[in-house]
């Protein structure tokens, strides 16, 4: 219960006289008159007592009696002895709000539960304004019964503590609300206490009202993620003990909710106990679960292939990483499978880009279908996927896993309205026994994979030692292949075109040849795909181009002024139409040559690849008068939709229905129709691989237009064919 300290004098005593004055007293008590001291021996102690600025009371508890120095009396802008009667002064003069707090310091004391009375109240002064003051007090007499007879103490002024406090508190309130403005919310842990406090936005931020939040740390670190606790925890000690100059952790919380939010938390020490332990920390919570989410898209993004959701390359490679890692721990196997799918580069261009996804995202699910959870499918790009098949034992049966997945691959995909037929070409590659290093095991798949291409797609095919070497000698030749142009390798040999009906010779093919220093004549059909594969088919079409170029004029003038050469193409040449063939036209003209000097051989490919590029270099070589051939036709697609979309003036039929051509066989039948489907397109047929009389007059009876081959001649050098030429077209015989 508390009382106003006036009233106290009731229930303490009634007046009584019987028992003795100063008993605690070390010396005789003189209450103050309010006007002076008197000089005896106690007026030093009060006069020292005033010289410190404080006021002194002296209060009989029994008649409710109290005596104030001058000095409380100046304190509170009095002269001295204008308070004629101090009694109940004191009392009438402390702020409203401050009686109580000052009722209960003071029956605290007289009930024992504190040493000494002291409250910080409110006093109002003669101008009525306030003035903070500090008062304590002791009892200095009690009655037999232990009752307090007689209290002294002193008042001190603190008002300028008081108004520093305050301002202090403002200051602080200003920067609380400064850094709340930012959207951050803010925490202030008075360590010692166990006491925190949040501000408004703060527990807003998870969700809560500032009354369903209990104000202590544990309150959060409750909510923490447990993954996340012991980290924050330990950042928060490392700046205990001094080592970071600030606290900074990123941590999950969790909202009333249920859902988590990532935070960003900072916070300092702001005050140290004698020991240097931390009495007060303060600091803020930032909301960063959008640039956490952020985080994560874009990790999803550098580690996962966003069409299918399979690892991508990066992520395959890290795996990898730690699987050969463990594989050589536990002396574990693994197979690498590098896995491509046949003609899905067909679908794409013939159905479109949004069917080739379909058909990628249904291969992907097959593909995981075929593996167990702990293998890694992976898409390292277009249609090109890798399986990493781990812990594998010696009884694992690899061979019928590759078939089930050859066959699952194998299986129609439907996609829309149209239903296709893709399959999978797997090279495989084996940990430890193949290789123990990353690089060289991808190499491996990859050699092995070519195999499995090579010999007909829909198959698989494991790594050897001999596709090692075949990858070597390609790797060669490559090198070596680079030095030719420069060196002067390359030699164009001419292989007459005959016109069949008249016999007479007015074309030729122009062939390629390397003469490798060491290794002799080579190919072409060996070394251009070298060549396209490192990019190099593009200068050497120059040469090529350039080469004819010369050899056409010569002939143009030497053996009939409408001599055409031939010269075949790759369909790398038009991927890099800005590098390449791009000048031809403009070649042709500084040369004051017509067009139709040169036919352009090129492949079906380039047709199924078609894109604006080919469609403009084509009308481009059409309105200079180039003339194009489609060679090896009837081995590819043989589509009539590719020869009417396009501006084609010849076909040339390849040399495997030459070979077996009989009068009773398909392939007469077959070299007929498209003669006739060529014609009736207003295409001239070249017959290719001519090696007997018989073959020519089948394929005069077709009405094939013209015939190249060992019958005629086999390709020759300019010269020769020159002469063969001027020979022939001397005795004329078709
Ligand atoms: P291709 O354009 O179909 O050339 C015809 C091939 O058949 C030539 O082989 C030729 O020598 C050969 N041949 C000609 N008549 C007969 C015959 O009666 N019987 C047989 N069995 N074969 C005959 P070659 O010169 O080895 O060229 C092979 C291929 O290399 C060419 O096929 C062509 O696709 C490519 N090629 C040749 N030169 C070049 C070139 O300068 N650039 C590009 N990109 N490719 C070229
Ligand atoms: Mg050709
Ligand atoms: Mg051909």
């Amino acid at each position: 219960m508390i009382q106003d300290p006036s009233s106290l004098t009731e229930p303490l005593a009634g007046p009584t006289t019987d028992h003795p004055e100063d008993l605690s007293l070390p010396h005789r008590f003189r209450p103050w008159g309010g006007e002076h001291f008197e000089s005896d021996g106690d007026s030093r102690w009060q006069l020292a007592l005033e010289c410190s600025g404080s006021g002194a009371w002296d209060w009989n508890l029994l008649t409710g009696e109290q005596f104030h120095s001058r000095r409380w009396q100046e304190m509170l802008g009095y002269q001295a002895g204008e308070i004629a009667d101090a009694n109940h002064e004191f009392v009438n003069r402390v702020h409203p709000d401050d009686k109580a707090l000052m009722s209960a310091a003071f029956n605290d004391y007289l009930q024992g539960r504190t040493d000494s009375y002291s409250a910080d109240v409110r006093l109002r002064c003669k101008d009525g304004s306030w003035k903070w003051i500090h008062t304590r007090g002791t009892v200095v007499s009690h009655d037999a019964q232990g009752r307090a007879l007689r209290m002294i103490g002193i008042h001190t002024d603190i008002s300028d503590r008081k108004a520093a406090e305050s301002a202090l508190r403002d200051n602080e309130e200003r920067w609380k609300l400064a850094l709340e403005s930012t959207g951050d919310g803010v925490w202030d842990w008075h360590i010692a206490s166990g006491r925190e406090f949040f501000s408004k936005r703060l527990v807003e931020m998870y969700g809560f009202t500032q009354e369903e939040l209990a104000q202590n740390p544990e309150a959060l670190d409750e909510r923490t993620h447990p993954d996340d606790l012991g980290p924050m925890q330990n950042d928060r000690q490392a700046h205990f003990n001094g080592l970071t100059p600030t606290y900074s952790n990123e941590h999950r919380v969790q909202c009333k909710d249920g859902s988590w939010k990532w935070v960003h938390t900072r916070g300092m020490v702001i005050s140290r106990d004698d020991a240097g332990k931390p009495t007060r920390m303060i600091g803020t919570h930032t909301d960063i679960t959008d640039r956490k989410n952020a985080e994560a898209l874009v990790r999803q993004h550098a580690y996962f292939d966003p069409l299918t959701n399979l690892p991508n390359r990066r992520m395959l490679r890290d795996r990898l990483e730690q699987e050969i890692k463990r594989s050589r721990r536990d002396a574990l196997q693994l197979a690498i499978l590098f896995i491509d799918l046949d003609h899905f580069k067909e679908v794409n261009d013939t159905l479109g880009h949004d069917s080739g996804d379909v058909l990628l995202v249904e291969a992907a699910r097959r593909l995981r279908q075929c593996v167990r959870e702990c293998d890694t499918v992976a898409r390292m790009g277009g249609d090109e996927f890798t399986v990493l098949l781990t812990e594998l034992t010696p009884d694992t049966n690899l061979e019928s896993l590759l078939q089930k997945m050859l066959h699952t691959m194998a299986q129609v995909f439907v996609l829309g309205q149209e239903q296709v037929f893709v399959s999978a070409s797997v090279g495989v590659t084996l940990y430890p026994m193949d290789g123990t290093e990353l690089d060289a095991l991808y190499k491996n798949a990859d050699q092995a994979l070519y195999a499995a291409k090579g010999a007909g797609r829909n198959r698989f095919s494991f790594f050897t030692p001999a596709l090692q070497e075949a990858t070597l000698a390609r790797a060669r030749l490559t090198t070596d292949l680079r030095q030719a142009l420069v060196q002067q390798q390359f030699q164009l040999l001419y292989q007459p075109i005959v016109e069949l009906a008249t016999g007479e010779v007015r074309k030729s093919e122009a062939l390629l040849r390397w003469h490798h220093p060491e290794r002799g004549l080579i190919s072409p059909a060996a070394f251009i795909p070298i060549a396209e594969t490192s990019g190099l088919i593009v200068d050497i079409g120059e040469w090529v181009f350039e080469q004819a170029l010369t050899q056409v004029q010569i002939w143009r003038e030497s053996l009939h002024p409408a001599f055409q050469i031939s010269i075949n193409t790759s369909p790398v040449q038009f991927q890099h139409s800005h590098a390449a063939n791009s000048n031809w036209v403009m070649r042709l003209l500084a040369l004051g040559l017509p067009g139709n000097c040169l036919s352009v051989e090129i492949t079906e490919g380039v047709l199924l690849d078609s894109d604006d590029i080919v469609t403009t270099k084509l009308l481009e070589w059409r309105d200079a008068g180039i003339q194009v051939a489609l060679d090896d036709f009837g081995t590819g697609y043989s589509s009539l939709a590719y020869l009417q979309k396009f501006d084609i003036d010849f076909i040339k039929i390849d040399q495997s229905f030459v070979r077996d051509l009989q009068p009773q066989s398909t392939n007469f039948a077959l070299c007929k129709a498209m003669v006739a489907m060529a014609h009736a397109l207003g295409l001239q047929v070249v017959a290719e691989g001519v090696e007997t009389a018989a073959q020519r007059d089948l394929l005069l009876e077709t009405g094939c237009d013209f015939a190249q081959g060992y019958f005629y001649a086999r390709p020759m050098a300019p010269e020769g064919l020159h002469v063969w030429v001027t020979d022939r077209n001397a005795g004329l015989q078709p």
